[in-house]
């Protein structure tokens, strides 16, 4: 089965529609950016795929679960489907390795000794494992970012939803995580990220998705093509 599935999707914000017609699916592997302008409903339709935000017609499927139904365990789907944000949404409180040692232990009930060798090994792939023990806020904005994507990845996700992850950025820490993620790519995940890095959408997804005015305009596996003209 395909990871997941739009079929006629609508999205209203009382009588607001943010998305119209969304038929949309996607493959277990696929790297797809979404491109468009500020309010096309970008973040609306990412939102909808771990049940941030209901549907409000249409159906949607996420790895087998149908999220219209009320019986689906949303708390499943957004432990199989991972989301980083635009402002990071770590714990202020806790150390980087409690950031990410946390979902793995409360949710997947690794023992701690389990969950902090996985995440120091994930701290390696992000390049941060010397900063273990520091407290979020002692971090770069880009830093943070690299612990968010080590955190989400943790939980061993079957996809990961990235809500433009470099726009709050200072320019020069943004090739860092945008680096991070093409490793993440590269290992296979599902990924779906909403961006404005148009060297991204082009290099590295192998689908570029346009919105406007809440609906999909263009659906091209040519990422270098769409670009090119
Ligand atoms: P994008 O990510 O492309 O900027 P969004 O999905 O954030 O677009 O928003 C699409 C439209 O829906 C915008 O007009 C926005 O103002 C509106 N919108 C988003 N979230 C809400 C909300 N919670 N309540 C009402 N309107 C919303
Ligand atoms: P960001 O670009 O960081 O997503 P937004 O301003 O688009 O910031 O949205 C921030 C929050 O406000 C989101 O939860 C979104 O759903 C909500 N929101 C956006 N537009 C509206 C709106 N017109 N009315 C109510 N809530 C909105």
């Amino acid at each position: 089965m395909s990871m997941i599935e739009f079929h006629n999707v609508e999205k209203y914000y009382g009588k607001f529609q943010a998305l119209k017609a969304i038929n949309l699916t996607i493959e277990r592997g696929e790297i797809v950016t979404i491109i468009g302008p500020s309010g096309s409903g970008k973040s609306t339709l990412l939102r909808t795929i771990n049940g941030l935000e209901l549907v409000s017609g249409g159906q949607l499927i996420v790895d087998d679960f149908d999220l219209a139904d009320r019986k689906t365990n949303m708390n499943k789907i957004r432990k199989n489907v991972g989301m980083v944000f635009q402002h990071f949404n770590l714990y202020a409180n806790k150390t980087v390795l409690q950031n990410i040692t946390l979902g793995p232990e409360k949710v997947l009930k690794h023992s701690k000794t389990e969950a902090e060798a996985e995440a120091m090994q994930l701290l390696k792939l992000v390049g941060l494992e010397d900063q273990a023990q520091k407290l979020p806020s002692m971090l770069s904005g880009g830093q943070k970012q690299r612990i968010a994507i080590a955190r989400s990845l943790a939980m061993k996700p079957k996809a990961l939803l990235f809500d433009e992850p470099t726009s709050a950025l200072d320019p020069e820490m943004i090739g860092d995580v945008l680096d991070v993620m093409k490793k993440v790519a590269k290992q296979g995940m599902t990924m779906i990220v909403v961006t404005h890095e148009m060297g991204f959408a082009r290099e590295v997804g192998n689908r570029v998705i346009f919105m406007a005015d809440g609906q999909i305009r263009e659906d091209s596996h040519e990422p270098k093509e769409f670009f090119a003209h």
